[in-house]
């Protein structure tokens, strides 16, 4: 996209980072700017790298080949706060209530603790510690709770162990697609674990990233895209064993894995995600939704609609900039995140708008939401509103 300037600042990724053997590229989304980082100034003339998602074919890990530094991805202007989103308040507030009644209240680590929205619900019944290397760990210290201000690795596993013991329970949800080495992510689990402790960690499902043609979850945060097939390959190298995985809705189709110290892998079968033709055809699909998007849009534009985005969410970013939708086509963004409001999308730098006016169509950037709105604003679609939903095949409700 042209408005956007390319830095040579990310890594480009040579071989799996699971297990070294070579990567087959099968998505090309072009160049994006940060998902995370919205600038308050429309000229802002924001870095893009490019967005490349490879395959192992020997260990099935999908990963992308640039790899944007952390400091950079969650520096100063990294604006996501779990407890800025009333939906994944509730959500954390569903899992504590879970753990809290089935576990034994012995010592908890959150990785990756964000502002504290899970793990607040552990202080005063158990010993808990956060590791949140973000400036998000403020937040969740002026709720009282203990953050080790670190990235997570196998070494700070270790640390950690040596200065308050191993855990009986370890919460790393969201994180594990989201760091530079998933094996030493998950042996530095193992340390921290008990023998017989649980770790329960969550992660957006590659399987229904594929079947749903969900493309806008890839941005630069998310270096891998797991699928209970290769957690299993990984659980294993680390010196864990699943012991139990469940889907969830969060972010369009999670997967969440109870996973405890142990040998070998669960008998997992999911052969079409053993297989190259799987990830061959996604490309394919992709640009047919693309298309399909914006010809749907400019058929509202040429009927003369006002179109507005709902949703500045991370996977806004890729889909707006991949589909080169721009202001000129999306007249601005609803969204009720406070931090976000009258700033711009990143790259597209489209307005971002507190809600109250209503176009006479929504494009649904936060898809995964589309249930709950539809049942909500009735009024908008009493009025005449009309909702785009992408997808594999988009369409107007
Ligand atoms: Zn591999």
């Amino acid at each position: 996209v042209s408005y956007l300037a390319t830095s040579a600042a990310s890594v480009k990724r040579d071989a799996c980072a699971a297990c070294g053997s070579s990567l087959t590229e099968f998505l090309d989304l072009g160049s994006s700017p940060l998902a995370d980082v919205f600038p308050a100034d429309i000229s802002a003339n924001e870095r893009s790298y490019p967005l490349t998602v490879a395959i192992c074919a020997s260990c099935w890990l999908a990963q992308l080949r640039d790899i944007v530094p952390d400091d950079e991805l969650y520096g100063e202007d990294y604006e996501f706060r779990t407890g800025k989103s009333p939906a994944l308040i509730k959500y954390f507030n569903d899992l504590a209530a879970k753990l809290l009644a089935t576990q034994d209240n012995r010592f908890t680590v959150e990785i990756a603790c964000n502002d504290g929205t899970l793990l607040r619900h552990f202080t005063g019944y158990r010993p808990v510690l956060g590791v949140e290397p973000s400036a998000a760990a403020d937040n969740a210290e002026i709720r009282g709770i203990p953050v080790v201000k670190q990235l997570f690795t196998s070494a700070l596993a270790d640390e950690i162990v040596e200065q308050h013991g191993r855990a009986g329970t370890v919460i790393a949800c969201n994180v594990l697609a989201h760091v530079t080495d998933p094996l030493d992510f998950l042996r530095g689990v193992c340390t921290l674990l008990a023998d017989d402790g649980v770790a329960v960690i969550e992660f957006q499902d590659l399987a229904r990233l594929i079947a749903g043609c969900q493309y806008d979850h890839v941005y630069h945060e998310h270096r891998f895209y797991l699928s209970i097939t290769s957690l299993n390959r990984l659980a294993a190298k680390s010196g864990l064993r699943i012991q139990y995985w469940e889907q969830t809705e969060a972010q369009g189709g999670s997967l969440r894995v109870m996973l405890a110290r142990g040998n070998g892998q669960l008998s997992i079968n999911e052969p079409w995600l053993e297989d190259l033709t799987t990830y061959m055809s996604l490309q394919n699909r992709v640009e047919y939704a693309k298309n399909s998007l914006k010809i749907l849009i400019s058929d509202e534009l040429a009927d003369g609609r006002v179109v507005a985005g709902w949703g500045a969410s991370a996977k806004s970013a890729t889909l707006l900039n991949y589909c080169q939708l721009t202001s000129r086509e999306i007249k601005w963004v609803e969204d009720v995140t406070p931090g976000k409001i009258g700033k711009f999308t990143p790259g597209s730098h489209i307005p971002i708008h507190a809600p109250g006016t209503s176009p006479d169509t929504f494009l649904m950037l936060a898809w995964n939401y589309a249930g709950g709105m539809i049942r909500r604003d009735r009024a908008f679609f009493d009025g005449g509103g009309r909702l785009i939903i992408p997808g594999a095949v988009p369409v107007i409700v």
